[in-house]
């Protein structure tokens, strides 16, 4: 096993390098001044540039193709076998685009954020289009270097859920398209809920205090974590023992550092859970961002905005806002932090409208990539789904198809992960309570950790074992559906709403 060991070494040295880049990007999000922009950048395009040329040399070719002569014969259920698979498959990826391709993309990518930035600024698409016919042109060219079988799209969305298809994706969603749909309307014919206790004066230190005791209790270790300010929240981690979070606080607004907070605490127990003997391995990894968004979507919804969750922690949050929430009762506040309205902003969508936002952009990307739609028609496109599946029109494009910072950065294919992920966090959720009942009285007993143990054995110690389907399958016994979610929502915002 020579050749395995020295290619497991050589790796490490490329992982240690990936997250030097990892601490100067947490470092740029949270503390550098803004004069030192210009030099991050260069000191991100030297690293990235190393690691690329590490990983795609001969010798690490040389490596691979003896590694895989040395397993043979091992199980390929072995850890070893098991790797090499995900090596193998990045190896090839990283090969086949050239790099030529890959600079072009960097460059513009750069220039396009700022003129996105712009035309957000002045609602105006057409000063956009123009880059955006771009970068489709160049992701184009990368989805052919790749290759694909069926659709184009399909070498992207692999980018981000490896091994998945644009058609399985559809399939799910067209199943759960039509219970959203009904769902939102009845709702919209039901009394409205307020959310205005939400939007009273939250004092910054108090709301920093208090979640950071919520995401303690929910088990993220702070002894390998830690939680800054970001004007973007997010998750990054150095390795499994320094996974970090960021958080936005709004006076205002309680919800977007609270349950922010909760959101990337899913994801961090995620990357803090890794096999503690996977350290340093290519399988000290997540499956996809599907699954991670699995992770952060139960924690933020499924748990942080149950009734039981409040039960638990609205006494507490009533105490450490002294006289903002007195004459709130628990289930006022619980009707709150559930209320569904459709809105313009997919990152300010409620759980039951957000993923009507996402099969939207789904369905555009698609149509823009394989040329049945041109980038001029895109805000009519849009604005035509958006009355259909939510029924509100934006009054201009940045209100609209300008608001997302993804396309700007050709991040096509990536949007699907979102939604995906959100769907199988009712299909884990379900497992979950299956495998182990106790887990509902633990939770209206402000107890985690059984839930957490579930999702540390069946998601998190696996890391990048198996493609994400694959996992799901070993886990669920059957592939990503939708019912689930469907009944998830049907059954909580029924009641919610009263309907019949
Ligand atoms: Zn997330």
């Amino acid at each position: 096993m020579e050749n395995y060991s020295k290619l497991l070494d050589r790796l490490k040295e490329i992982t240690h390098l990936g997250r030097a880049g990892a601490v100067l990007g947490w470092d740029q999000q949270c503390y550098m001044p803004p004069g030192g922009a210009e030099e991050r950048s260069e000191e991100f395009a030297v690293i990235g540039k190393f690691t690329h040329e590490l990983f795609t040399a001969s010798e690490t070719q040389k490596l691979l193709e003896g590694a895989e002569a040395e397993v043979t014969n091992l199980s390929p259920d072995s850890d070893e076998r098991l790797t090499l698979r995900m090596v193998r498959r990045d190896f090839d990826q990283a090969v086949k685009i050239p790099s030529a391709l890959v600079s072009e993309l960097a460059r513009e990518e750069g220039l396009a954020h700022e003129i996105w930035v712009k035309a957000r600024q002045d609602s105006d698409w057409k000063q956009f289009a123009p880059k955006l016919e771009k970068l489709l042109d160049l992701s184009r060219q990368k989805a052919e270097y790749l290759g694909y079988t069926d659709r184009i799209y399909d070498a992207l969305l692999d980018q981000y859920e490896p091994g998945r298809t644009s058609a399985e994706v559809e399939t799910v969603f067209n199943n759960l398209r039509p219970g959203l749909v009904k769902l939102v309307h009845d709702i919209a014919a039901a009394p409205p809920i307020s959310d205005a206790c939400l939007r009273r004066d939250f004092d910054e230190d108090a709301q920093k205090a208090f979640s950071e005791y919520v995401i303690g209790r929910l088990g993220y270790d702070f002894t390998r974590g830690r939680q800054d300010k970001a004007v973007h929240p997010f998750c990054t981690s150095f390795g499994r023992n320094d996974v970090r979070i960021t958080t936005r606080y709004e006076k205002n607004w309680l919800p977007s550092s609270l349950m922010g907070s909760i959101h990337e605490t899913g994801h961090a127990l995620y990357e803090q859970g890794f096999a503690p003997g996977d350290d340093g391995s290519p399988l000290s990894n997540s499956a996809s961002l599907g699954i991670h968004e699995s992770q952060s979507r139960l924690w933020e919804n499924i748990v942080g905005r149950s009734r039981s969750f409040w039960n638990i922690f609205y006494p507490e949050l009533q105490q450490r806002f002294p006289g903002v929430l007195d004459n709130i009762s628990l289930n006022d506040f619980y009707r709150a932090i559930n209320r569904v309205e459709p809105s313009f902003i997919r990152v300010e969508a409620d759980e039951v409208t957000y993923n009507l936002h996402i099969m939207l952009r789904f369905e555009l990307e698609q149509a823009m990539m394989d040329g049945s739609l041109k980038v001029a028609d895109v805000p009519e496109a849009w604005n035509e789904k958006m009355r259909s599946y939510l029924g509100i029109v934006p009054e201009n494009d940045a209100q609209g198809c300008l608001q997302d910072v993804h396309w700007s950065a050709a991040l096509f294919g990536y949007f699907p992960t979102y939604s995906l992920g959100t769907i199988l966090s009712a299909q884990l959720y379900e497992k979950a309570i299956k495998d182990n009942p106790a887990i509902t009285t633990d939770l209206e007993n402000g107890a985690f950790e059984s839930l957490l143990e579930w999702l540390r054995t069946h998601v998190h110690r696996p890391g990048r074992r198996y493609l994400p389907a694959e996992l799901i399958e070993r886990i669920c016994g059957e592939p990503a559906q939708s019912h689930s979610y469907l009944n998830y929502l049907n059954s909580k915002f029924g009641a919610l709403y009263g309907l019949s």
